[in-house]
């Protein structure tokens, strides 16, 4: 059977995917640009990997030849819940309370395109979760999910920015979703809530001063001119999205089972991680974003934010 629109948003949704469009499988060259431009002030800090597999991210048909289309899916895993007052107490990003997302939308998006195979057997396609040489969020424009905000986060008018990104490079056409425009207007509410002042300006992160990079990314030890400014955040950060207006008004509660049960990483106080054996935290943290930090990297950061 020839597949079409209907028949991949019947089969995405039915896997938990509450987003899903459609773009043609062309060059980003004004993305590209600009992400070089990005690149070459260094706002990439020691993320030396992102400078890789440039022609890739600009064009998919250098990873799959045959590829005439991406497309873009998005999971919401916002979990409507908040911190506790304990001023000790280091805060974890929402999108590390449960369960690695990574492996929920592996497994996902793998079910999906086998069962598109098995209604036509000549589908073919690769699919990425954030990890790929793909730009996610970029596709995520171009098949219309949302529009990238200022704070650099893809926002949904229907459900705010709080979504996981999954792309699937394929090798059949669809009819092609509409871009979005962006609807940020006049707001800069992100930019001017960030503690460490890394939104440099609208549109630009600079991760050497993001919390999010100091707190996972970064392998060596936190600038010390950020002493005092990471307001409890030891893994992530969620400020910008936090004051976005349109996560206020229209972020509704995650209905995937893997977040919501697994949500149990949410906050953690000095004296807890330094409890940690490394074998607890293996075994704790096996399925968590958590892992990525290791256990030196998650004291690290208690230890810059929360000693006094
Ligand atoms: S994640 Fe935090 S530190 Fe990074 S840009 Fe957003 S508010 Fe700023
Ligand atoms: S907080 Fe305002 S400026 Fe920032 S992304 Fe949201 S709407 Fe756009």
């Amino acid at each position: 059977m020839e597949l079409s629109n209907g028949i991949v948003l019947e089969i995405a949704e039915k896997y938990g995917f509450n987003l899903i469009g459609f773009a043609k499988a062309e060059s980003l060259i004004e993305e590209t640009e600009r992400y070089a431009e990005w690149l070459a002030k260094g706002y990439h800090a020691e993320m030396t990997y992102l400078e890789k597999n440039f022609e890739k991210r600009k064009d998919v048909r250098t990873i799959f030849a045959e590829a005439k289309s991406v497309i873009s899916l998005g999971m919401n895993y916002y979990i409507d819940d908040s911190f506790s007052e304990n001023e000790n107490a280091g805060k974890i990003s929402r999108y590390a309370w449960g369960r690695d997302y990574h492996f929920t939308l592996w497994e996902k998006s793998d079910k999906l395109i086998n069962e598109l195979k098995k209604i036509d057997e000549s589908f073919e396609a690769v699919s990425y979760v954030d990890t790929g040489p793909t730009s996610d969020k970029a596709w995520a424009v171009k098949a219309g999910l949302g529009w990238m905000g200022k704070h650099t986060n893809i926002i949904n008018k229907k459900i705010g920015s709080w979504f996981f990104i999954a792309t699937i490079i394929t090798n059949k056409e669809f009819n092609y979703s509409s871009l979005i425009a962006d609807s940020c207007g006049e707001c800069r509410a992100c930019v001017d809530a960030c503690p460490t002042g890394a939104l440099v300006s609208e549109y630009i992160l600079d991760a050497n001063k993001c919390i999010s990079y100091q707190t996972i990314e970064n392998k060596k030890e936190i600038n010390e001119n950020l002493k005092g400014k990471f307001d409890n955040w030891i893994f992530g950060c969620d400020a910008c999205q936090d004051v976005c207006p349109w996560n206020k008004k229209f972020s509704r509660p995650a209905t995937e089972e893997q977040f919501i049960s697994g949500n149990i990483n949410k906050e953690f106080t000095l004296e807890e991680i330094n409890g940690i054996s490394e074998k607890i935290f293996k075994e704790r943290f096996k399925e968590s974003p958590i892992k990525r930090t290791k256990l030196k990297g998650l004291k690290r950061n208690a230890d810059f934010v929360l000693s006094k």
